[in-house]
């Protein structure tokens, strides 16, 4: 069966996560597309396959070689996001797409002259929603390739390779995928998230990120009573924020340019309170975006005297580059795999953090592929039919490669 074939099936279970439910899953609909994979891997004729009482699949495929080499697993998140609902109806297949405007039935227009992606897809098959729903390719698009990949192994016993892992986890969406995420269960040395974005994307370089609580202590006096006493927080707190480098901000940063973002502000004359966060992908520039936030406060209390000013950085995730770059056999094997594919390697930046960031730092390095769907969380949502075949096929290229791993 086709990626694709099985994607039209799984975007069927409505797997919503729900952030403000106590459950886990935070919603039963993951458990039910859970137990559908369990019946499915299972009906290959792989038998180490189950689901735990919080909804992650786990399972591997034992090892067909006599060679030692190290286990390699592969994740995707049966969740999708609240955004939007979930299809209620077949979605949509564009049969070698034109590159003409598509047209979906709520009117909504998916014009390539905006949409690079689109530009890409020419020639190639497409799954559209009717522009009232999410499709679900995050990450259905990426659970779809890995049970192919599994049901390739199952099927060509003479295909070599070392034990597989592969884990289906509930939640990502709302950030918990990782909170009761078991590594031993999973039992990987190495893995790869398949989870987003364009096919032929490697991605291990992800944000450093911090978070930064700004407390300001002012003078409130009576207005008219004030000079030389009134310390007004709420101007002390413009201040500082004049104090960060304004080009620094999310609204003119990309790639690999970090930022300080105020996410928060609250106060009057007595007291003002901001948020920042600060983000980074290099370690030496995350250091130093901490230091001129100290500096700033440090200026602000030699202006305004000792203890006007406290900034609480608290560090939130790391960059999982660092966890990587000693095992780069990750992302040389993913490479040589996409291009034997036939498309182009690309290894971009990720302006957030990852699942795979989490798992690096539990000891399980973990760069993401992407899956061949696009436009995430949004009803414009798109899956290349194509390149969802060659994702398929890239797993089991890289599989082959980790069969002859020498390290
Ligand atoms: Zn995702």
């Amino acid at each position: 069966m086709r990626p694709y074939e099985r994607f039209l099936k799984y975007v069927m279970f409505d797997t919503t996560s729900d952030e403000s439910s106590k459950t886990v899953p935070s919603t039963p609909g993951q458990k039910v597309l859970g137990q559908a994979l369990v019946d499915e891997i299972r009906g290959f004729g792989i038998e180490d396959v189950y689901m735990d009482d919080k909804g992650y699949v786990y399972g591997s495929v034992p090892s067909n070689i006599e060679k030692e080499v190290p286990v390699i697993g592969f994740i995707a998140h049966v969740d999708t996001v609240e955004d939007h609902p979930s299809p209620k109806s077949a979605p949509r297949i564009i049969e070698k797409y034109d590159g003409s405007v598509i047209r979906l039935d709520a009117g909504i227009e998916l014009d390539p002259a905006t949409d690079v992606n689109l530009q890409k897809a020419v020639g190639c098959d497409l799954v559209v929603t009717d522009g009232t729903t999410l499709l679900g390719g995050d990450d259905k698009a990426g659970v779809a390739e890995i049970v192919t990949a599994l049901e390739y192994m199952a099927q060509h016993p003479e295909f070599r390779h070392g034990k597989i892992a592969f884990s289906f986890t509930p939640d990502e969406e709302i950030g918990e995928s990782q909170t009761n995420f078991d590594v031993q269960a999973f039992g990987a040395r190495f893995a790869y998230t398949v989870d987003g974005a364009d096919f032929g994307d490697i991605e291990y370089e992800n944000f450093n990120a911090a978070s930064v609580a700004v407390e300001i202590k002012g003078v409130a006096t009576h207005p008219g009573e004030a000079k030389d006493v009134m310390k007004n927080a709420s101007i002390i707190a413009m201040e500082f924020a004049g104090l960060l480098p304004p080009w620094e901000r999310p609204e003119h940063t990309a790639d690999f340019e970090g930022f300080y973002h105020l996410l928060h502000i609250e106060g009057d004359c007595q007291q003002c309170r901001m948020r920042y966060m600060i983000r980074e992908h290099d370690a030496d520039k995350f250091a130093a975006r901490k230091e001129t936030i100290k500096a700033a406060a440090d200026l602000l209390n030699a202006r305004y005297g000792a203890g006007t000013v406290t900034a609480q950085i608290e560090d939130s995730y790391h960059n999982m580059s660092e966890m990587i770059r000693p095992h780069m056999h990750l992302i040389d094997f993913a490479k040589a795999a996409i291009e034997e594919c036939g498309a182009v390697p690309r290894v971009p930046a990720i302006r957030g953090g990852t699942d795979g960031s989490d798992l690096s730092f539990k000891g399980v390095p973990c760069p993401n592929m992407g899956t061949g769907s696009w436009n995430h969380h949004s009803v414009m949502e798109m899956a290349n039919i194509d390149h969802m075949d060659k994702c398929a096929e890239a797993i089991v290229r890289i599989i082959g490669k980790y069969a002859e791993f020498e390290g």
